[in-house]
């Protein structure tokens, strides 16, 4: 096969106006069809002249809110068109294999869509995902807000991040950007393992890139999708691609997460969650207890706080296993 040729196709037209609806096809060849493709939903609005925002969830398939939020937006612009004053790019079901499972990863290649980037044209479906999203659609955007959610095994206090961008001027314009989202919490997140994201693709490109983690739990809750639902058009208003003021309750709560704030379970076990999100804890407070499931003669562990701070983050099962991300604590951003 030539390096020229494009094994995913795009059945739109990303530089005609008007409403478009349609797929990312990625060939796929199983044992249950031969010469099938897993097919990628992508939505695209463009009226007049603006900039291009690039929606995107279920890049993680157990993560609702936003896929929900990006649905509604879909219809609500392709109902009324004219309102927009440039491009929105919708992909609402990122991993589409993983969205369709409801799971995070894809059950066709293992893929993780964060750890994939910049994708792999000759790769795994995963990977021609990626790729396909990182050569021939990225482009075209000036911001990406891709919307996640803790998924089945995390649940979060509602927030919006940016990441802390060496470019004074790209950091101002992407927490301009994440203020206008809305959330009520906001954070500036320094990875500890970055390669692979979608973050540091968009943002290695120079532009503005919003995410979220908004709850979770394999779930979504009215609260949770009326910020994201808030957070998409705010976006929209903020590049002056819809008209209207920015829809804010309040102020958002900056919080740091520090050192030492990363609490893991070192036992398996029945999970007690004593301190829930939002509480507020001393160093040396009790976050959880964990029980041994068949063993009524010992006594709980007990995980106590390593430093000072709010429960940004908490396991979400009944039960935990050795290793799993049990809470993280976060504190105010002086
Ligand atoms: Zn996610």
């Amino acid at each position: 096969m030539s390096a020229d040729v494009e094994r995913v196709s795009i059945t739109l037209d990303l530089d005609r106006d008007g409403v478009q609806h349609g797929f990312l096809n990625v060939p796929h060849s199983s044992d249950q069809s031969a010469w099938g493709a897993v097919r990628v939903p992508i939505a695209c609005i463009k009226n007049g002249v603006g900039p291009t925002v690039l929606f995107t969830a279920g890049n993680h398939g157990d993560e609702y809110e936003g896929q929900i939020a990006v649905h509604k937006l879909v219809r609500e612009l392709a109902a009324d068109p004219g309102r927009l004053s440039g491009r929105v790019i919708a992909l609402p079901a990122l991993n589409a294999p993983a969205v369709s499972a409801g799971a995070r990863t894809s059950p066709i290649d293992g893929g993780n869509m964060n750890r994939s980037f910049p994708g792999d044209r000759m790769g795994s479906v995963t990977k021609m995902i990626a790729d396909c999203v990182y050569r021939r659609i990225l482009p075209l955007a000036d911001a990406v807000v891709d919307i996640h959610s803790g998924g089945r095994t995390l649940s979060f206090l509602p927030f919006a991040a940016i990441h802390d961008l060496p470019d004074a001027d790209h950091k101002a314009k992407s927490l301009a950007a994440m203020k206008a989202f809305g959330a009520p919490y906001g954070l500036i997140m320094t990875e500890l393992d970055s390669a692979g994201m979608f973050d540091t693709a968009v943002e290695d490109l120079g532009k503005i890139f919003v995410t979220t983690e908004l709850a979770g739990g394999g779930t979504a809750g009215a609260e949770t999708i009326a910020i994201a639902d808030r957070g998409v058009r705010n976006i929209l208003k903020h590049f002056d691609m819809l008209e209207g003021a920015l829809d804010l309750p309040g102020d958002t709560r900056f919080m740091d997460m520090p050192e030492g704030g990363v609490h893991v379970a070192d036992e398996p076990g029945l999970f007690e969650i004593v301190a829930d999100l939002g509480t507020r804890v001393a160093a040396g407070d009790v976050l959880a207890r964990i029980y041994p499931l068949h063993r009524t003669d010992r006594p709980a562990i007990e995980v106590r706080a390593n430093i000072g701070g709010v429960v940004l983050q908490r396991h979400f099962p009944g039960l935990i296993k050795e290793g799993d991300c049990l809470a993280i604590l976060a504190e105010d951003m002086a």
